[in-house]
């Protein structure tokens, strides 16, 4: 990948606020210098060094000075990193400073995108770094590592390798189309590309699981009004962790929450109750909260179970629970018993969830989980032609290697990866196949 000669940035890396410790981020080929100016001679790299900061006004801070020189970086760059006491004026100070030195405040994502410009990370670990940030339970956590780690760079970097050789067989198949070599490198690429497909659809075909876990799942709660809806919305909220808890306007509307269900994230839907209305508006909340168990990952039919059973608007929830199993009229029915006055059931409730949730999320096998809708679309791409390469004729080899090249381009945009001299290379080597 082009690497552009790049200026030196800086950015706060920890967050925003009164803190302990602040960390600031430098990087690019001024780093050295501005440490030099800060803080004094460069100390040992990647050691931890108390220094005192100053600039021309005087002392900002005694910090912590990290020095990573390139290329064993986080960027590929040379990198200094500042443990700064973290308040404003202390921060405000050392950033007047850098600007000073000409050092410029970092884009969004910069010192990642340098890292993937620099070969340091593809762009799936990259990625796999917003999700770590933005992880708030421990699922999500285990499969940003995961992906952190390369699990998902070293699938499609499979796969892309794979198509490259059966690219080589076809190249060969082209080239040696007078002998009886050529026909069995095009079949032989046409089996590689069929089994590659079979690994692609099987990836692809899961469900949504790795994107729900990510994004997080959605859980509709429905039901007629007065079966406990707000009720239950209230005790999973208490008894598990709600990481945000809208406010509720109006039960009219949809209002939604966000939960911790056995360490997975769940977005919970409260919804209008279901009954036939001339009401306009309440009309409109139950149109809106059909359509929420329509476009979400799990329903809950939650029923009063002292209210003989009814058909609900044609909805086919995933499980129903009876509530109110306090009052006399109670009747066990099919499904979960549950009594949000007096909270039994309840646990059980949040277990069954809880295992409903993490059976529609885990990964099964050892391939990791598609996580982003980018992946799928390239995927999809890089099917669709390999779908058509496999309909071109037999004795035209040409027709199908250029197939091959758009889903190999398609494979490599999800990396980041796309190399033309790699790819010339490997023809080339599989040109000499049979020779
Ligand atoms: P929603 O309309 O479905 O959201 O239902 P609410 O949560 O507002 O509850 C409707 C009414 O039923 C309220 O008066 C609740 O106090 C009551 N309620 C909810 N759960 C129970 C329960 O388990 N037992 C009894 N006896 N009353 C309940």
């Amino acid at each position: 990948m082009a690497v552009t000669q790049s200026a030196t940035i800086y950015a706060l890396a920890s967050a925003t606020g009164r803190a302990g410790v602040a960390v600031v981020r430098i990087s690019g080929p001024g780093a050295g210098p501005a440490v030099a100016a800060l803080a004094g001679a460069l100390p040992p790299p990647r050691t931890a060094t108390l220094r005192t900061l100053k600039d021309r006004n005087g002392r900002i801070d005694r910090a912590l000075v990290l020095w990573f020189p390139a290329p064993h970086s986080f960027t590929g760059e040379d990198v200094a990193e500042f443990h700064l006491h973290g308040g404003r004026a202390v921060r405000e100070s050392l950033f007047a400073a850098m600007a000073q030195l000409g050092l410029k405040p970092a884009g969004p994502g910069e010192f990642s995108r340098r890292a993937v410009e620099h070969g340091r990370l593809d762009l799936t670990q990259a990625e796999a770094i917003a999700d770590l940030v933005d992880a708030e339970t421990p699922a999500q956590l285990r499969q940003a590592l995961r992906q952190y780690d390369g699990a998902l760079a070293a699938l499609y970097e499979d796969w892309r390798g794979a198509l490259i050789t059966a690219l080589g067989r076809a190249e060969a198949a082209i080239d040696f189309s007078d002998d009886g070599v050529g026909e069995a490198e095009f079949a032989a690429a046409r089996t590689q590309a069929a089994q590659i497909i079979k690994a692609m659809r099987r990836h692809i075909e899961d469900g949504r699981r790795g994107e729900a876990l990510r994004e997080g799942l959605r859980l509709a709660i429905v039901g007629p009004p007065n079966a406990g809806k707000s009720s239950l919305i209230n005790a999973l909220a208490q008894r598990e962790a709600a990481i945000v808890s809208e406010t509720p306007g109006t039960t009219r509307d949809v209002i939604e929450l966000r939960l911790n269900l056995g360490g997975y994230l769940v977005h919970v839907a409260d919804t209008a109750g279901l009954r036939e209305t001339k009401d306009a508006v309440e009309a409109e909340g139950v149109r809106r909260a059909l359509n929420q168990a329509k476009t979400s990952d799990l329903v809950l039919l939650l029923r009063d179970g002292t209210i003989p059973y009814t058909e609900y608007h044609d909805i086919s929830p995933d499980l129903i629970v009876w509530n109110k199993s306090d009052l006399p009229g109670f009747q066990k029915q099919d499904g979960l018993p549950l009594s949000l006055k007096s909270g039994e059931g309840l646990a059980g409730l949040i277990a069954t969830l809880s295992a409903m949730v993490a059976e529609r999320l885990e990964t099964k096998g050892e391939t990791p989980a598609l996580t982003r809708p980018r992946y799928r679309q390239a995927l999809q791409e890089a099917l669709a032609s390999l779908d058509h390469a496999l309909a071109a004729p037999h004795d035209h080899p040409e027709l199908f290697a250029e197939d091959l090249r758009l889903a190999l381009r398609a494979v490599g945009r999800i990396t980041g990866r796309v190399d033309v001299e790699e790819l010339l290379d490997v023809v080339f080597r599989d040109f000499c196949i049979g020779k």
